[in-house]
C-alpha cells in the first residue's frame, strides 16, 4: 500500500486488524472516515474509547455491562434459581430478544476447544461453580451445537451432576455448527422449550 500516505496506511492497517474487515473494506472505511466531518470522527473515536474504558464484566454472570451488576442480575423480576449458560454476550442478547426467558445467565466467554488449545481454565467455568453454591434449581446449557459447544456442554454437565442440581441442554432445533446469534427467535424458543435433562 505504498501509494497512500503513511497516515492513511496506518489507518488502513488498524482497520484491517478488526474481525471481518478485509483489505478492500479497510480502504473503503478509511476513505469514508477521512471524508467525514471532524466532529463526527471525534464522536466515533470518543465513543469507542469510552465504551472500552467503562464497559466491564458483570460480577455475577460475566456479561459485558456498564455497572458492577448487569440489569438482568440486578432485576428481582428474574428467576435467579435458573441459570442459562451461553458462550458470549451476543448469545445472551439473542435469548433476551425472545422476551420469554425469565431466568438469569452465565457467560463463559468462549468454549472448550482442544484443537485451539482452549481448556476449561480459559473460560468462566470456575465462576459458574461458585454461583452454584447458592440456591440454584436448574442450569440450562445453551452453548452452540458446534463440536466446541458440545464438548463444553458435556464437560459442564459432568461437573454439575454430583451437586444434584438439574442440568438441561437446549434441543437440537439449533442447526449443527450454527451460531446462536444468527438463529431466529422462534427456533431459539423451541430449542429452549424442548430442552432435555443431561
Ligand atoms: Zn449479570
Amino acid at each position: 500500500m505504498d501509494y497512500y500516505s503513511d497516515q492513511i496506511n496506518r489507518l488502513v492497517e488498524e482497520l484491517v486488524s478488526l474481525p471481518g474487515i478485509g483489505s478492500k473494506s479497510a480502504q473503503r472505511l478509511a476513505f469514508h472516515i477521512l471524508n467525514m466531518p471532524k466532529e463526527q470522527v471525534e464522536r466515533l473515536s470518543n465513543t469507542i474509547l469510552e465504551a472500552r474504558t467503562h464497559v466491564q464484566y458483570c460480577n455475577e454472570c460475566f456479561t459485558l455491562t456498564d455497572d458492577a451488576l448487569c440489569p438482568i442480575c440486578k432485576s428481582n423480576k428474574r428467576d435467579h434459581r435458573t441459570i442459562m449458560v451461553v458462550e458470549n454476550s451476543r448469545d445472551l442478547a439473542a435469548y433476551e430478544k425472545t422476551g420469554k426467558y425469565e431466568g438469569v445467565y452465565h457467560v463463559l466467554h468462549g468454549a472448550i476447544s482442544p484443537m485451539l488449545g482452549i481448556g476449561p481454565g480459559d473460560i468462566r467455568l470456575k465462576e459458574l461453580l461458585v454461583r452454584l453454591q447458592k440456591d440454584v434449581e436448574e442450569v440450562i446449557i445453551a452453548t452452540n451445537s458446534s463440536l466446541e459447544g458440545e464438548t463444553t456442554a458435556m464437560y459442564i454437565s459432568k461437573l454439575i451432576k454430583p451437586t444434584g442440581i438439574k442440568v438441561t441442554r437446549i434441543a437440537s432445533g439449533v442447526p449443527v455448527g450454527g451460531d446462536l446469534e444468527y438463529i431466529d427467535e422462534v427456533t431459539l424458543l423451541r430449542a429452549l422449550e424442548g430442552r432435555r435433562e443431561l
